[in-house]
């Protein structure tokens, strides 16, 4: 892997394409530093090695042009206080200021660039935006996993002007290192639990991870596509019934290939969607009409507790219920805290996706897994198979 351990940085401009995309308050106060604080071993990395550094990323969706509450300005104070040095901003990421602050910026200096996305060339992938950005620099570091997925200017475009001079900083590389340790290094027993709204958007997943995996576990609301199609009354659960046929398939393909397809037997149902619903346990298939499962019931919790348990590798995408409302957060709770143990025990646990990293952190086990993915739809699509043109843009 082309990382940043193998170059020699010293006085040479160095362009990072970091993910400073963090949620801001009314006050534009960061509400969560997570991404921020992830990229600073790789700045730190490059100061110490004599670079200059140059950061851009893109915050938020700006649709025509500059926005202030969209600025990176916003990110200055608290990124010069994690890197300990007062870090400079140019309020165009291209044009006239920009390059001048970027010809005069000194080894071990940092200076941010504004919002990529206060133009549209950037996301349109624009070739001419990205060698205008690429004029700032002399090595081009991509450490923004969670864009990865993405063909866009300063992502995949760009690298084609650093044709001997494109790496991954510690971000990228930490996350491929921990997916393909699960996905082609994995030891067995393998166990993917999906969990999560909707089949749509993972079955593509579904079908990759069933070559890979010696257990699959579905809970969520997905589960209820399941359940239909092998003959089960759902009552109102959530369903996609266009996937039904999908689903069996995915069924059929999981046990030619051996693998153990986990679906709930019973589940917590619900009279309405709403924390203070009537609730009662019942069986996955046997929910009647007007209530709906809003969770994986006891039995299946300790079905899954167990495999998960015996697993030595361990991937975890989606909630097993509607865990953000408490009463029905058990089911969740229960898988976290079994791969948390799993993991003690020695097994290696990868957990990615928005949810499933909310409910880890909400329950206080981050540091209980192996590894928390910062990079939801990158991973996935990773995990699917699919070139990620990031990836690419720096391997090619
Ligand atoms: P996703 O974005 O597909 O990973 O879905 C995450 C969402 O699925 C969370 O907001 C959960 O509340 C929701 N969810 C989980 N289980 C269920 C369920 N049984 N019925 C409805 N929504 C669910």
């Amino acid at each position: 892997m082309n990382t940043i351990n193998n170059y020699d940085f010293k006085d040479k401009k160095v362009l990072v394409r970091v993910d400073f995309n963090v949620p801001l308050n009314a006050n534009f106060e960061i509400t969560d530093d997570t991404r921020i604080r992830a990229t600073i071993p790789t700045i730190q990395k490059l100061r110490e090695e004599g670079a200059a550094v140059i950061l851009m990323s893109h915050l938020g969706r700006p649709k025509n042009g500059p926005e202030d509450k969209f600025s990176l300005k916003h990110v200055v104070a608290d990124l010069s206080e994690k890197l300990g040095t007062e870090v400079q901003f140019a309020d165009d990421c291209i044009g006239k200021q920009a390059g001048e602050k970027a010809a005069a910026l000194k080894s071990g200096e940092v200076l941010l660039l504004e919002n990529l996305r206060f133009y549209k060339e950037e996301t349109a992938g624009d070739v001419a935006f990205a060698k205008k950005l690429s004029g700032l620099a002399d090595v081009y570091v991509n450490d923004a996993f969670g864009t990865a997925h993405r063909a866009h200017a300063s992502t995949a475009v760009i690298a084609r002007f650093f044709p001997n001079a494109k790496m991954f900083g510690y971000v990228m590389g930490n996350e491929l290192k921990s997916i393909n340790k699960v996905l082609k290094e994995g030891k067995k027993p393998f166990t993917a639990i999906l969990g999560g709204a909707k089949v749509s958007g993972k079955i593509e997943i579904i079908n990759n991870l069933l070559d890979k995996v010696d257990n699959l576990i579905i809970g969520g609301g997905m589960m209820f596509t399941f359940i239909k199609a092998k003959g089960g009354k759902i009552g109102s659960s959530l369903v996609e019934d266009d996937l039904i046929e999908t689903a069996r398939k995915a069924m059929n393909k999981a046990e030619e290939l051996g693998v153990n397809l986990y679906i709930p037997q019973d589940a917590v149902i619900a009279d309405k969607f709403a924390n203070d619903a009537n609730q009662k346990c019942r069986p996955s298939n046997e929910i009647p009409d007007g209530w709906m499962g809003l969770d994986i019931g006891v039995e299946a919790s300790e079905t899954f507790r167990k495999v998960i348990e015996s697993s030595s590798t361990i991937l975890w995408n989606g909630p097993m219920g509607v865990f953000e409302m408490d009463n029905f957060a058990e089911g969740t709770i229960d898988v976290a805290q079994a791969i948390a143990r799993a993991t003690a025990k020695g097994a290696f646990s990868l957990v990615g996706g928005g949810d499933s990293v909310a409910a880890v952190n909400k329950y206080h086990l981050q540091d209980k897994v192996s590894y928390v993915s910062t990079g939801g739809g990158a991973m996935l699509e990773y995990i699917e198979g699919k070139t990620l043109p990031g990836v690419a843009a720096i391997e090619e």
